[in-house]
């Protein structure tokens, strides 16, 4: 499939032919570890990667790899990688990238789990990351040093929905040479697409929009092709012999493609963080109206937040999309379709007003997810950004006085219905 085509026709096209041994037209599950050789030389280079081929499937799997195609084709990447949550996608698209006492740079305003992640459980690795608010430019170049080897952040942010300013956070990692990672969950490439901010890998939660239901945990890493893994000698998994590899120099032999091969010969292989069929075919099927409902999330997120704006009982509403937003004018700039449909909402009621509404809301669910059909509300301070200190947690956007709201594809007189009866609820 062209990429010349457009968005619309991709996810439904891109990554997939009718089947070839059947004909079949939708992408078959294929559920099976293994694959018959045709002998023993036809095992030997695919091993090699001399032929590109299946093997087993903690490697590649043709299900999977229909969809990594796909999402390649929707984000305009060289390659895609698979693989079995959002969190895994991250510590893969590390991976290649680090080694121990090596430190990577990441925004302030992430996913609560992600800030754990990086502030916490890379230490294991001898990994470490300095946070920064990327609004600060400067801040953002002076926290790069000689070991540095990423810059990570959301391209709309996780809990509060701000937007970062992808052209002039690229800019400043092509002036330090180092890649810029994005993780592109709450927009989707419908809404932003990194890579053609200046992004060297995208990354994803499938689990949240892309799947959009609520079946899946999934994740995957797009990769540009663009960076220059061999110039600073920094990324020698990339650029050197690798050892893990009997001794093959990645970026040498594959190109624009090296990432994406390290990542299943080497990454998958030893990490076994793999994304399974039956998963990747929900997230196909997702995908196919991708775009038909990112338009009808932000529609539903623009008249619940202009509603919530509005209203006397609520203290301020973090969405991008209004014109009060400090990251409205990056809308037009960034996320041209749309500033998604995740946002906080401060209740002037604090704490005690929060818990009331979560409990009172009937159309909207409590649970820790977003980018579903359904509606999904979180108290953020108390459950996703638990661990974090209360200045790690003002920081994201995620204090003890905001709820975090997940618009999902309802009618939005009723959610807003909803709303109205659990903030008076709350007020009673
Ligand atoms: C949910 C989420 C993740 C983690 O993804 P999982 O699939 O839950 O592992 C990472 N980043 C963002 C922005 C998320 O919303």
């Amino acid at each position: 499939m062209s990429t010349e085509h457009g968005f619309d026709t991709l996810q439904i096209h891109a990554g997939t032919a009718p089947d070839p041994a059947t004909g079949a037209r939708q992408v078959p599950i294929y559920q099976t570890t293994s694959y018959v050789f045709k002998d023993a030389d036809h095992a030997a280079r695919l091993f090699n990667l001399e032929e590109v081929g299946f093997i087993y499937s903690r490697l590649t799997n043709p299900t999977v790899q229909a969809l990594a195609a796909r999402i390649a084709a929707l984000e305009g990447g060289a390659g895609a990688v698979c693989c079995s949550s959002g969190h895994a996608a991250q510590i893969m698209a590390l991976f290649p990238l680090m080694g121990p006492g090596l430190n990577i740079v990441a925004s302030t305003r992430l996913y609560g789990g992600t800030i754990t992640q990086f502030s916490q459980t890379i230490k294991r690795f001898g990994w470490s990351c300095t946070f920064v608010d990327f609004d600060d430019l400067a801040a953002l170049e002076a926290a790069v040093d000689d070991n540095t080897r990423a810059i990570f952040c959301e391209s709309i942010a996780n809990p509060g929905g701000s937007i970062t300013d992808l052209p002039a956070v690229a800019a400043v990692a092509q002036k330090v040479g180092l890649p810029l990672i994005v993780d592109n969950t709450l927009a989707s490439p419908y809404l932003c697409r990194p890579i053609e901010h200046g992004a060297t890998l995208v990354v994803h939660s499938a689990t949240k929009y892309l799947t959009g239901n609520g079946t899946v945990t999934g994740g995957v890493i797009a990769d540009s092709g663009k960076f220059d893994w061999s110039a600073s000698g920094k990324f020698p998994s990339l650029s050197e012999p690798e050892p893990a590899y009997h001794g093959l120099c990645f970026h040498k032999a594959l190109g624009p493609m090296a990432f994406t091969f390290h990542s299943i010969a080497v990454g998958l292989r030893d990490l076994g963080m793999t994304m399974n069929p039956q998963g990747a075919h929900y997230t196909l099927m997702g995908i196919e109206t991708l775009s038909l409902r990112m338009a009808r999330h932000v529609e539903n997120a623009r008249a619940v937040a202009e509603w919530l704006d509005a209203d006397p009982r609520v203290a301020s509403v973090s969405w991008a999309g209004l014109p009060a937003s400090p990251w409205h004018d990056r809308v037009a700039r960034i996320c041209p379709k749309g500033a998604g449909a995740l946002f906080t909402v401060a209740l002037k009621g604090g704490y005690e007003a929060c818990v009331k509404v979560v409990e009172n809301l009937k159309v909207f669910s409590h649970v820790a997810n977003l980018g579903d059909t359904r509606s999904l509300v979180i108290h953020s301070a108390s459950t996703t950004h638990r661990q974090l200190t209360p200045e790690q947690q003002a920081a994201a956007g995620a204090g003890p006085e905001v709820l975090r709201l997940s618009i999902g594809l309802e009618d939005a007189g009723d959610l807003i219905a909803d709303l109205d009866q659990a903030l008076t609820a709350a007020s009673a």
